[in-house]
């Protein structure tokens, strides 16, 4: 058989896995990068603009790329149990993931702040699935003093593993692209993913499959961004849930990314994130959640600033399914327009 066998297996001599690690995969990865068609006219013809499809992935978001690892090391350490906070996402993949390897999955949720499609991946994956009235931040906080006491593995970004496999994604990047872009633009919540991508370009680099290292460019909503502004936001706000964080876990590592990389963070805020939303779905054709939208509006903000070069390629993250939040498509959206069962009736709405 020659077909994907997930991120583990392709990419092997690149992660801290050894022959007698169990491999818990559901063939992540592999997703598409894919060509963008009207974006390059709506902000400028001179740029080659490509989408790394993070969607497409086995739950729907980047996460599986490091749940595979964290799921996979945390069997060969006889672990039975996993727990996690999350937006959604994450507990979406962490169930998916720990029902694949047959073991128990708690994710802790902050009620009323997560998509209804990732809760529902929860729930009928069979993880035990805990909303508490409080934000992500102090979920984290329990989570993480549950797993330092008891014997369940975290599997949050804080998981070193996670970041192991996340970082898979720069690979295919490269491999698809035949190079490095020359700016990686990336939404950024808790800030795993564009350390991940960091890590991986320059892991790539130091191994001559790549010549060239992109500057990474991170995009954080503007009511929940603790970096750009450099102070905790206590209390978070955006439409975009999954980067609704405001004290991210990675915080030091991915100001060095973008340091390192002569990159930079900046905002968009969630008008912007919902017209980049909207233009991505009825220009591209591609449905991604308002999270993954910030790549989009932080495009559009840059091209306006000027900030990249004409002719420079650039690699956009959009990091989740649009199927999770079905409730902002449909908000974001023309109505259904009502029409009684007649022919003459349908015509007249069409003005045909
Ligand atoms: C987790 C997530 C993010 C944020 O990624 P971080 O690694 O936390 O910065 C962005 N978009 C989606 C859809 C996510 O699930």
């Amino acid at each position: 058989m020659n077909s994907w066998p997930g991120v583990i297996e392709r990419y092997r001599e690149f992660l801290p896995v050894s022959e007698a690690t169990p491999v818990v995969t559901l063939l992540e990865g592999n997703t598409p990068l894919l060509p963008a068609l009207r974006l390059p006219e709506a902000t400028d013809p001179r740029l080659a603009i490509y989408l790394k499809c993070e969607g497409f992935n086995p739950t729907g978001s980047f996460k599986d790329r490091g749940m595979t690892m964290a799921i996979s090391k945390a069997l060969e350490a006889g672990s039975r149990a996993v727990i996690c906070a999350s937006t959604g996402n994450t507990s979406a993949s962490a169930a998916a993931y720990a029902a694949r390897a047959g073991i128990k999955a708690v994710v802790m949720v902050p009620r009323g702040a997560v998509a209804i499609g990732k809760l529902s991946q929860a729930a009928i994956h069979g993880a035990t699935v805990l909303m508490v009235d409080g934000s992500f931040d102090q979920a984290l906080a329990i989570v993480m003093e549950i797993a330092e006491k008891h014997p369940v593995t975290l599997v949050n970004s804080l998981n070193p593993f996670r970041l192991e496999g996340q970082k898979t994604a720069a690979f295919e990047v490269v491999d698809q692209l035949g190079r490095a872009p020359d700016y990686h633009l990336i939404p950024v919540g808790n800030a795993g993913n564009i350390t991940a991508y960091w890590r991986g370009y320059r892991e790539y680099h130091r191994a001559g499959r790549a010549k060239e290292l992109p500057r990474m460019v991170g995009f954080q909503a503007a009511g929940a961004a603790p970096i750009f502004e450099n102070r905790v936001i206590p209390e978070p706000k955006t439409i975009a849930t999954a980067i609704r964080i405001g004290n991210p876990a990675n915080w030091g590592p991915a100001v060095e990314a973008m340091k390192d990389s002569g990159g930079w963070i900046e905002t968009v805020t969630d008008e912007e994130i919902l017209r980049a939303y909207r233009l991505l779905a009825r220009e591209e054709g591609i449905f991604m959640e308002p999270a993954s939208a910030a790549s989009v509006a932080g495009l559009i903000k840059m091209v306006k600033a000027e900030r990249f070069e004409p002719g420079s390629t650039l690699v956009l993250t959009l990091t989740g399914h649009g199927l999770k939040d079905p409730d902002t498509a449909l908000e974001s959206a023309s109505r259904p327009i009502s029409v009684p069962p007649r022919l003459d009736a349908v015509l007249a709405q069409l003005g045909l």
